[in-house]
């Protein structure tokens, strides 16, 4: 086991509000007379929070339309329903070089139209925090872990789509992010870092899709590095009650992340992953939490009692899903996600592979790897889900189910149940036919390899490509059980790997004597 602390420089922050501000126009006349190559520079003060309010100011790069409209999103890939996060933004102003301001109009909420765009310089505008306690009050379609939150002497939690808006047709350029904050605070994110000074932390990424994919926690450090394979994973943590989390959480998921990685074939494609977990204490008994996760990070909000076995254990149920969302969609996407509209997005049809293969994955795991109990809770978790299917309506297709996501929020939850389904009949399949010799592992690994975080596959394509990588008749299953709505044949399929299930009773067991065949493609498929 190999736990690393680092040991962060904690030096108190000396420098007052009013020098901040100055220091943010200097440095804007300076990057302005230089004219460097586009690319969206920002600056958030975490400094002078005020009424939990949060200065932004951007130095835009040179426009050369006469009017051009700042938008903030209004919605995040992982949610399904729009969240409007410009309307905490408060007083937006823009300058040309001089310090003059620009005329803006807000003709909708999430859209500031800036006239006389091509002498535009500067931007500048306060965000109101999204949410100031975590406590039980529930809202619909309103996602705390995409939101922001910060607290001037505690913790900032930092969804980027909440703080920072982008240009219309303009999100792929590439952004500077530089955080002033506290001298003992330490940001943990998945973002690439550049140079720090004592108070300020230097980001960049690629594109604004990128920037919004790596949220970033701020407090003082309460930090544990996990090496798995190759890749360093951090576990980070707040708690309102004072204590620290993070040690607790990595010792608990660090068995868990080992055995994903190997199940993975021993190296993840990714080199950095962060768990960001925030908590705040509940009331006893009272227990909630609100997760959303990343390419490479999972942001995880809990309000609970402060008892580190709950804590734990909740945060072991999340990594053991979200932890293989490194596979897909971060390396097996389609377009629709690769060029993610923040307004309006056109949704993949592949809802069972980035969620369904995510889950099945998670199921799959602990019996392929002999994990204690594997096989019991393997057999356990088809009985839930299966219950739980029988609640859905099985008559929606998973690719409708995909493509209507938004509108189908009440059936939203089959893709963890049908969508997991389908992704094991698929493994079975494919592990008939290929005599034990591939499945939805390799099947995984090679899409990997074909595609990559840079590279989506047409999002009307990917059957035909799965099937043309693998058996014809792979075709047919995608148009019975993925675009049509034929019922998936479990008994049937279960039965052949000599396991039996009563659908009626949502009961599962064993053949007690199974045929060569059964035990055969059994061992082939869970290696039981
Ligand atoms: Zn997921």
């Amino acid at each position: 086991m190999i736990l690393i602390f680092r040991n962060f420089k904690m030096i108190l922050s000396k420098v007052r509000a009013t020098n901040i501000f100055c220091l943010f126009l200097l440095n804007i006349t300076a990057t302005v007379a230089q004219a460097p190559k586009p690319l969206m520079h920002y600056k958030i003060d975490l400094l002078t929070i005020v009424n939990d309010k949060v200065y932004v100011q951007l130095e835009t790069p040179k426009q050369d339309k006469e009017v051009i409209d700042f938008l903030f999103p209004r919605i995040v890939p992982g949610i399904y329903g729009t969240m409007h996060f410009a309307e905490n933004v408060n007083n937006l102003k823009a300058y040309d070089a001089s310090g003059r301001a620009l005329e803006v109009e807000r003709p909708e909420p999430h859209r500031f139209r800036i006239r006389n765009a091509d002498e535009l310089a500067q931007i500048r505008y306060h965000v109101d925090d999204g949410w100031d306690e975590f406590d039980e009050k529930y809202r619909e379609g309103f996602y705390r872990s995409a939101e922001s939150s910060f607290h001037f002497d505690s913790f900032a939690v930092i969804n980027h789509n909440s703080l920072i808006g982008y240009f219309e047709g303009q999100s792929n350029l590439p952004v500077q992010l530089d955080v002033y904050r506290p001298g003992d605070w330490y940001g943990a994110t998945t973002l690439h870092r550049g140079k720090s000074t004592y108070n300020m932390d230097v980001f960049r990424a690629d594109s604004y899709r990128e920037l919004v994919d790596n949220p970033i926690l701020y407090t003082r450090p309460d930090t544990v590095w996990l090496h798995i394979g190759e890749t360093d994973v951090c576990v980070a943590a707040f708690s309102n009650t004072g204590q620290k989390l993070a040690r607790g959480i990595a010792n608990n998921i660090e068995p868990l992340l080992r055995n994903q990685a190997a199940y993975l074939g021993g190296k993840l494609p990714v080199d950095a992953y962060c768990f960001m977990m925030y908590h705040a204490l509940g009331s006893p008994n009272s227990y909630s939490g609100d997760g959303l996760e990343h390419a490479t990070s999972t942001l995880c909000l809990l309000q609970c009692p402060l008892d580190s076995g709950a804590v734990g254990d909740f945060v072991y149920g999340l990594a053991s899903h979200e932890f293989f969302h490194i596979v897909t969609p971060l390396n097996i996407h389609s377009e629709n996600i690769q060029e993610y509209d923040f307004v309006q997005p056109t949704m993949s049809r592949h809802l069972w592979l980035y969620e369904g293969m995510t889950e099945y994955a998670t199921i799959h795991m602990p019996v392929w790897q002999g994990m204690d109990d594997g096989f019991r809770s393997f057999l356990q978790k088809i009985a839930d889900k299966l219950q739980q299917m029988s609640k859905f309506d099985d008559a929606l297709p998973l690719e409708k189910l995909s493509l209507e996501a938004m509108e189908r929020q009440d059936q939203y939850y089959n893709v963890y149940l049908k969508g997991t389904f389908v992704c094991l009949l698929l493994d079975l399949e494919l592990r008939q036919r290929s005599h034990g010799k591939y499945g939805t592992r390799d099947l995984m690994r090679d899409l990997s390899a074909r595609y990559g975080p840079d590279k989506p596959f047409v999002d009307a394509d990917l059957y035909q490509v799965i099937a043309d990588m693998t058996y014809p008749e792979i075709r047919e299953f995608f148009s019975r059980y993925v675009e049509g709505s034929e019922r998936l044949p479990l008994e049937e399929a279960l039965l052949k790997a000599g396991i039996v299930v009563d659908s009626q009773k949502f009961n599962v067991s064993l053949v007690r004597n199974p045929t060569p065949e059964q035990a055969q493609l059994r061992k082939w498929w869970i290696n039981q």
